[in-house]
Parts: structure tokens; sequence; C-alpha cells
């Protein structure tokens, strides 16, 4: 017999996803904080580490309210994207790029979010978990503020950091 059968079951497993993958990223953005060189990203960072901690407790929240235990389940996406951040911190040399390679990956995670819980407000507004959508929205909310931050940061001189460097 199949694990999820109703729209609900689809919606804890989401939840429990998006639960294993907020964990993992509060491992992952102290090590992308520590190698970025512009200290404006490096805030960034930091202040999204302690959204992200916020966020692992919402999620513990939402699954109260649902009578469900909190428990992850491995976010074999979010695994990959960090998998390939690591490979990038190696592979790229200190400086404007490798800022400008910590914004694409962390944007990368970012839009992994913003699509997932785009997904379970949806599935939860449908089946009338109000207070959910409430929860879920204030992530989400803070999901485009960090992605939109790292846009602004990129546009307003890291990418150009980064290109003049390249022509020294
Ligand atoms: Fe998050
Ligand atoms: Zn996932
Ligand atoms: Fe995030």
């Amino acid at each position: 017999m199949a694990d999820v059968e109703t729209l609900h079951d689809a919606l804890i497993d989401e939840l429990k996803d998006l639960y294993n993958a907020e964990k993992q990223l509060t491992k992952a953005l102290p090590k992308m904080a520590k190698n970025a060189t512009s200290p404006e990203l490096r805030r960034a960072l930091s202040s999204h580490l302690k959204e992200t901690n916020g966020q692992v407790r919402r999620l513990e929240k939402i699954f109260r309210l649902l009578d469900e235990p909190a428990k992850g389940k491995l976010c074999d996406g979010m695994q990959g994207i960090i998998k390939e951040g690591n490979k990038m911190m190696e592979e790229v040399a200190e400086g404007p790029v490798l800022d400008a390679c910590l914004i694409a990956g962390g944007q990368r995670a970012e839009h992994y979010e913003i699509g997932a819980y785009g997904t379970c407000i949806a599935w939860a507004r449908q089946m009338r978990h109000h207070e959910v959508v409430k929860l879920l929205t204030q992530t989400l909310n803070e999901e485009k503020a960090a992605d939109k931050k790292l846009s602004a940061l990129a546009e307003s001189g890291i990418n150009a950091a980064a290109d003049f460097g390249m022509q020294e």
C-alpha cells in the first residue's frame, strides 16, 4: 500500500521534506557565511541563518497544529543543492568571484524553498488549515526577501567586483 493516499498525507510529506531541508540549511549557512568576503553578504547569510532557525521552530508549531510528530524526511533536493555548493566552495578562489558563486548557490536553495512552501500553502488553504497557511506564508515571505536581498547584493556591486577582478 502506498504511504501517501490523501492530499493531507501529501502535505505532511512535503512538510517533513521542508523540515529536513531547513535543518540542512542551518548547517550549510555558517560555512557559506565564513567563505564570504563581502561583509554585507556575510551579514545577509548570517541573518538568514537566524531566520532559518526560526523557520525550523515554525514548522514544529505547524506539526503541532496538525497533530503530527515533528519528524523530517531526507530532502534529496536540498542535499544536492548543498553538495553542489560545497564542491563550488572547494573549486572557486576566495574573493568577489566566490561571493558571486555563493549568491548563486544561496539563490538555488531559496528557490527550492519558495517552490515547496508555495505548494504547501496552496494545499493547506485547499484543506482549510488557515493557521498553517498563515505560518507558512510568514516563512515564504522570509525566503522571498532573502532571495531579493541576494539579487540586490549581486547587482549592486558583487558581480561587478567579480568581473573587474577577472580583468586585472
Ligand atoms: Fe528556509
Ligand atoms: Zn525536497
Ligand atoms: Fe531560506
